[in-house]
């Protein structure tokens, strides 16, 4: 409990005010329609926590582990109270009370079998060998791919590879698979999480890697951020994100893309945007392509809206992650736009079932599977 204790003034000044700003669009208290999902409700059962009126137990798990750590409640309230709930959520897993059962098994199958999907890990390190970047020695640049994109979205890879070759980016592949730690991290596991970002700051050491390339939003927040506080030390490497990187490819005229002519609209992921600060990259990618035309969402950059998949929900609730993607779904499909765009295979995987779930016709895509195909 001591590493709540910091946060006790921000709950106080919570309780005694009555704004609830932080219940707009929060995702979970859109979906879940009580007060005690949104930020107020959890920064209240902190309060009571700290002043001994309540216990860490399973009815407290279930409401703090319902959110998806989008970072939303910071933006609308102006304390940082996602930080606040990521805690209370490392605390009830230290202290042993059983999560609800989605969030525990990212958890345990991470603890087993290297990553969250419990995909025999050599399955995972075998398609990284297959690759011919992984037979390199020197490169400028090490790609890490994330376990969605190895065991769910490989498509997603394809897209990539095909855009960096073109490119003629120098790069090269890693030949171990090892999970980032991020989904262990957001659901409170720190010691694996920890210990995942221990063996890939090993991986790249070993391999004499300076600059980091990642396209999925949720190891970019890990590595380029998570890991400084996990590791307790200064940056090592560079990590670069594919938006930044793709959109300095197009400004130095190295991708050759054809013309599209079709309205689309951008979803910032939460993990890219609010938490990392990147949402005009994205954007650039997607104007410079003839025959775009860009338009917004009415909740966009660090007002977007969050997808649903984050923070272990999709895994603890399912068909609440898939209803939050469908509304994000519809809110793309008001700008009139024909495609929806996003810059992560985790909230591509959520959208697109989202779409599914309401039959919606949108197509979405990934900012590189779009170029892709275009190139
Ligand atoms: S916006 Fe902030 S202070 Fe206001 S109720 Fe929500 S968490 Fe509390
Ligand atoms: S981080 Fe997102 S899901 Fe969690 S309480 Fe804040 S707004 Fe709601």
């Amino acid at each position: 409990m001591d590493r709540l204790e910091k946060y006790e003034d921000w709950a106080r000044a919570c309780m005694h005010v009555r704004c609830g700003f932080c219940r707009e669009n929060c995702p979970a208290y859109s979906q879940l329609q009580l007060d005690s999902y949104a930020a107020k409700g959890k920064m209240t059962i902190l309060y009571h926590l700290l002043k001994g009126n309540l216990e860490l137990d399973e009815a407290v798990a279930e409401r703090i582990f319902a959110c998806t750590s989008c970072g939303l409640c910071d933006v609308a309230c102006g304390y940082n109270q996602s930080e606040a709930i990521h805690e209370m959520k490392t605390v009830l897993y230290d202290q042993g009370v059983a999560l609800p059962e989605g969030y525990m098994k990212i958890s345990t199958k991470t603890r087993e079998t290297g990553n969250p999907y419990s995909v025999d890990a050599n399955e995972g390190t075998a398609f990284l060998q297959s690759l011919p970047e992984s037979k390199l020695s020197v490169a400028d640049y090490t790609l890490f791919l994330g376990c969605t994109q190895i065991y769910r979205e490989k498509d997603e890879i394809d897209s990539l590879l095909k855009i960096l070759r073109a490119a003629g980016v120098s790069f090269r592949i890693p030949t171990d698979q090892i999970c980032c730690g991020s989904p262990t991290y957001r659901v409170g596991d720190e010691a694996q999480a920890r210990e995942q970002a221990e063996k890939v700051t090993n991986l790249f050491e070993e391999m004499g890697s300076d600059e980091i390339l990642v396209s999925c939003a949720g190891c970019f927040r890990m590595l380029s951020n998570d890991y400084e506080v996990l590791l307790n030390n200064d940056p090592k490497f560079k990590i670069v994100h594919s938006m930044e990187f793709l959109q300095e490819l197009i400004q130095e005229g190295k991708l050759e893309i054809r013309r599209l002519e079709a309205a689309i609209t951008y979803h910032d992921p939460c993990h890219l945007g609010r938490h990392s600060g990147i949402y005009e990259a994205p954007r650039q990618v997607l104007s410079s392509i003839t025959g775009v035309e860009l338009v917004e969402m009415e909740w966009n950059r660090k007002f977007a809206k969050c997808c649903g998949a984050g923070g272990g929900f999709r895994s603890g609730r399912g068909e609440d992650a898939v209803a939050i993607a469908a509304n994000r779904v519809q809110e793309a499909e008001a700008t009139g736009a024909s495609i929806l765009v996003t810059a992560c295979p985790f909230c591509l995987r959520n959208l697109r079932d989202g779409a599914q779930s309401i039959n919606s016709q949108m197509k979405i895509e990934s900012v590189e599977s779009l170029l892709a195909e275009l190139i």
